[in-house]
């Protein structure tokens, strides 16, 4: 096998133009590792934030956990992968290439049902909207629940699987094609970000939301507050407009006895076990049809930077892909 392929590298923190592409040594899988041939990788937000300092990261590296491809060699040890094994995962390292590795106990079986396009749009955001609605809350049917970025990567996956649960899915989104993208995932009123949370109050007869899941953080988070119903909860799960500045607790209590979680996925994927609950009950409701993962765009490996430009600048909906 030529031990040569091709990756992007983040040689220091600053904006996309950063992200280049090497030909880099391809990587070995090491006792407990796979090392699988990517189709496909998903782009998060987290990899923007790790590009620019605003989460640390040691430079140079490599971008990119989430990615399905290929098995091409296992490390000593694994047993429940073998090569030409299709493979997915929201917690490989370097995914941003041709070659990656993963964990064994961290890589997903892929159904056969899936193209790996859709298998590598699904583990990060879709494991991320089953434990935000079962686990950090856990959503009720007949519960009211306001959902920020509607037709966002989360969004749209998450708004499929409250609909699921019977629960009613109130969105935000900012533009026209954004607000028929969430109508179509289900979402029973579409709002824009100014004054919505007036708009809610009025949507919910002055009673509030049970539950706001806000992944876009600084310019939500006090309408998202003030959304809320009485010892209603408030999941921060993202930044996407910024982080939130630091708080005072007493408007938890003055709002109404609110609680506020900020949670991420990797706590929520603590064990093989729990791991491989979520994963499956996301691709099976794919498989059979009950949920639908949008590619909104796909770059080639080399376009990384402009995949990083799209996220950021909010033209994206749904999932982004990069195809070495
Ligand atoms: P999205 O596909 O939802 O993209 C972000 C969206 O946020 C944009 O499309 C945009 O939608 C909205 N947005 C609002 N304001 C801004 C802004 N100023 N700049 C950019 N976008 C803005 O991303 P993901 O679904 O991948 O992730 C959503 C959020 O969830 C991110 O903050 C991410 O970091 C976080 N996340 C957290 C996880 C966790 O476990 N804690 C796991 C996964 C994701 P619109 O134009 O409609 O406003």
């Amino acid at each position: 096998m030529n031990t040569q392929c091709s990756a992007i590298v983040a040689e220091a923190s600053g904006g996309p133009e950063v992200l280049s592409l090497r030909e880099v040594t391809i990587p070995e899988a090491g006792p407990g590792e796979v090392l699988f041939k990517v189709a496909a990788a998903g782009v998060n937000f987290i990899e923007t934030y790790q590009r620019s300092g605003v989460y640390p990261a040691t430079f140079p590296f490599t971008p990119g956990t989430e990615a399905a491809g290929t098995v091409v060699a296992v490390g000593d040890g694994v047993t429940d992968f073998s090569v030409g094994d299709q493979v997915a995962t929201a917690e490989g390292r370097g995914t941003y290439a041709q070659y990656a590795i993963v964990e064994a106990h961290k890589a997903l079986h892929v159904p056969a049902a899936i193209p790996l396009d859709i298998a590598a749009a699904l583990p990060l955001q879709g494991m991320s909207a089953h434990y935000l609605m079962n686990s950090s809350y856990h959503v009720e049917p007949g519960q009211t629940v306001l959902l920020h970025a509607g037709a966002g990567g989360v969004g749209l996956l998450l708004t499929q699987m409250l609909k699921e649960r019977e629960a009613r899915v109130i969105t935000t989104v900012s533009t026209d094609e954004k607000e028929e993208l969430s109508r179509v995932a289900g979402a029973d009123d579409v709002l824009r970000y100014e004054d919505f949370a007036q708009a809610v109050q009025e949507l919910t007869c002055g009673d509030g939301v049970d539950v706001v899941f806000d992944g876009v953080g600084k310019d939500t988070f006090d309408g998202s507050l003030a959304s809320l119903r009485t010892r209603g909860t408030l999941v921060l799960f993202g930044g996407a407009s910024g982080q939130v500045p630091p708080f005072d607790l007493q408007r938890l209590n003055s709002g109404g006895s609110l609680s506020i979680i900020r949670p991420k996925l990797g706590d929520y994927l603590l064990n093989v076990k729990e791991r491989r609950w979520r994963a499956s009950e996301v691709f099976n409701a794919v498989a059979e049809g009950n949920l639908t993962a949008r590619i909104g765009a796909r770059f080639p490996l080399s376009k990384a930077g402009a995949a990083h430009t799209a996220l950021e600048s909010r033209s994206t909906t749904g999932k982004v892909i990069l195809e070495p």
